[in-house]
């Protein structure tokens, strides 16, 4: 076995491969960004050395800068976690030229894997089904719409170095097939720098399916059973769970035999996964499933194998990676009840889901039998706009799926995140959506239940938002130290009159938005309502240092006393005020000074988090002033363009 490891990743996943190296003994060494120096990652590793500026392009993706740190700290063997360098051939071999153990499958079998087309031939060729289209090299336009034509509608075209599900359209009908390609071919040329494609039939009521494999150094391969990734959003996971529902033991057998099978046929080591695509029409069937593509590394949703399986699956990966053989055989991996992972998110369901980025003013997590929480942060952390904003993964492990399912929603409602916004209230709606409770559902399940999920806006939540003009009124009042008896002359700070009811006009701002809170002193103490509605009672609140953030029912609403703000009103209450949404870099600015703009017209575009996100025009009007150039990076909050009303 390894003394030490060098874990070349951060976030909730650094930390968890901390966890396992130290209880086996191995000095943990972590690498940060500029960003991350006071990371929670950093904090529970023994060492940790900088690698470089917060982009990852310039630091947790640097290979020489991540050998030089493992050099530096002696380091046996390196963890690449998963996404950065986890499925780089080339930084598996330079671990080995530099004589440190890579702990994955060797570099052949990365780039077998690596790209989507090579890896289906391969499979063909080892007897693994695979979905049905067309995977060669020719890739004239004309042709490939051929193909799409042969193959049936509706068709995928997936990007052949594809990821993440970019440079990934579905395409319904031939008329659309050329439009849909040239995206796709723009999409993994920017993302990728390949922009050849292969086509695909799309599967109808597609399940994703997925077999954890592990194999040795000595030529053993079995698999610990699937997961089912079903329900995503933009082709990304967001609830994943094991077993698969409906799932027979002869169909998992024959599952695991395809992925065992594909494991060997590329001379695997390690931990892997084989993506299956399934036809969940009617149930799943045993000729209904087919290759999709294999990550050479751990994935982000392997809680949930560990759960079922009790094993722990990064020891076994230090065992393989020390030349150890597999700790099992096929027939001792039994399955123990059910369990389900959620991805809690810094983002916002109810707009688009745009990331949510700033400090956690507090994170905690309920605590209990059958639960683990994975996180990279802890409150007082910061979720920065450079790396994937994921929080922490909720994992409930039950008896039954019902049991598994009740846990893991009772835990995100009673998870409390304020600062970022996060989908907490969006993922307990899911695991308590009936129809996915039935088992009925497949990868467009999220889509179509948008609605009844919650994440389409709101608008403000008065009753929140007057128990936080509530809360500020009472710091605000403990603060002057001033007393709630309704005779005290000593109130003049909250509106003492002389004869008659004595109230007062709180003027707060929730969620960006101005509202009077009417403050009547009566004998109990002082009561607060907005319009007709009193404060929230089953809210909580938490209280920062320049505002409260209210949580009630999943939903987070900010609110500051108005004159707080005092750089909003000097921005004439920011109606025609177009500002970043988040911290970002400025990829456009479709309009100039002088223009004629209508309320909803596309202004500006940012790229945050590797999306692009519109801004539009709040009012009509004429922009009179233009403060973002092209290609600049900008803060949170930070003034793109204003507007001006018309007279
Ligand atoms: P990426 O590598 O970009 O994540 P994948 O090939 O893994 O792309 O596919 C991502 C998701 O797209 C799958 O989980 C599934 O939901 C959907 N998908 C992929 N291939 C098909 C197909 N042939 N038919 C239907 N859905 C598919």
């Amino acid at each position: 076995m390894f003394s030490s490891v060098l874990i070349a990743n951060r976030g909730e996943i650094a930390c968890r491969i901390a966890r396992t190296a130290k209880r086996l003994g191995l000095r943990t060494i972590a690498v940060y960004s500029e960003a991350d120096a006071n990371a929670l990652h950093v904090r529970v590793c023994d060492e940790a050395y900088a690698i470089g500026p917060a982009a990852a392009a310039q630091s947790y993706l640097v290979i020489e800068k991540i050998i030089a740190a493992a050099q530096g700290a002696g380091a046996d063997c390196i963890h690449p976690g998963y996404g950065f360098l986890s499925e780089n051939a080339a930084f598996s071999e330079a671990c080995a030229a530099a004589g440190i153990v890579f702990v994955g499958p060797p570099p052949g079998a990365i780039r077998a894997m690596g790209l989507k087309d090579r890896a289906k031939a391969l499979m063909e060729q080892a007897g693994v089904p695979v979905v049905p289209g067309f995977h060669g090299d020719k890739q004239d336009p004309a042709f490939l719409k051929r193909k799409a034509y042969e193959i049936g509608y509706p068709v995928l075209i997936k990007a052949v170095a594809g990821g993440g599900g970019k440079g990934m359209r579905r395409v319904e009908r031939h008329a659309d097939f050329d439009a849909a390609l040239e995206a796709a071919q723009r999409e993994a040329q920017s993302a990728f720098g390949d922009a050849r494609v292969l086509i695909e039939k799309y599967v109808t009521s597609p399940r994703h399916i997925e077999v954890q494999v592990f194999a040795d150094a000595h030529g053993n391969a079995i698999h610990l059973n699937e997961r089912d990734c079903s329900l995503q959003r933009r082709h990304q996971k967001v609830i994943e769970e094991a077993p698969a529902p409906g799932m027979s033991a002869a169909l998992r057998a024959k599952m695991g035999q395809a992925a065992t099978a594909a494991a060997l046929a590329v001379g695997y080591r390690g931990a892997g996964t084989v993506e299956f695509i399934a036809d969940g029409t009617g149930g799943l069937k045993d000729d209904g499933f087919w290759f999709m593509e294999m990550n050479t590394r751990l994935q982000v949703e392997h809680p949930v194998t560990e759960a079922i399986t009790g094993l722990d699956l990064v020891e076994w990966q230090f065992r393989i990676a020390a030349g150890e053989p597999l700790p099992l055989a096929q027939d001792q991996v039994g399955v123990d009840g059910h369990a389900v992972e959620a991805r809690l998110y810094a983002e916002d369901p109810e707009r688009g889901f745009l990331p949510s980025t700033g400090t956690l003013v507090a994170l905690q997590f309920p605590r209990g039998q059958g639960l683990r929480i994975d996180s990279g942060v802890e409150a007082g952390d910061s979720v920065t706009p450079f790396y994937d904003p994921m929080i922490a993964k909720v994992i409930a492990h039950g008896a039954t799926r019902d049991e598994a399912l009740d846990k893991l929603a009772d835990a995100l409602e009673h998870t409390v995140v304020a600062g970022p916004r996060s989908n907490a209230g969006f993922l307990a709606a899911l695991a308590r959506a009936d129809d996915f409770r039935q088992g009925a559902f497949d990868t467009s399940f999220i889509d179509t239940h948008m609605g009844s999920l919650g994440a389409v806006p709101h608008g403000l939540d008065r009753a929140a938002t007057a128990r936080g003009a509530q809360a500020l009124l009472a710091k605000e009042r403990a603060r002057f130290a001033v007393s709630d008896r309704p005779a005290s002359p000593w109130d003049a700070g909250d509106a003492f009159q002389l004869s008659g009811p004595r109230t007062l006009s709180l003027p707060v701002i929730a969620e960006g938005e101005t509202v009077t809170a009417h403050v009547a002193y009566e004998a109990d103490g002082p009561r607060v309502m907005i319009g007709d509605e009193a404060p929230a009672r089953d809210a909580e609140t938490i209280m920062a240092e320049d505002a409260v953030y209210v949580l009630r029912a999943g939903r987070q609403t900010k609110v500051t006393l108005r004159d707080h703000v005092l750089d909003e009103g000097a921005d004439g209450g920011g109606g025609g005020l177009v500002r970043a949404p988040m911290h970002g870099k400025v990829l456009a600015v479709l309009v100039e000074k002088g223009a004629t703009v209508t309320r909803g017209q596309r202004v500006a575009i940012i790229e945050a988090m590797k999306m692009e996100h519109t801004l539009t025009a709040p009012i009509d009007g004429v922009v009179t002033d233009v403060s973002a150039l092209r290609d600049a990076q900008v803060a949170e909050g930070a003034k793109i363009l204003v507007i001006e009303a018309q007279a």
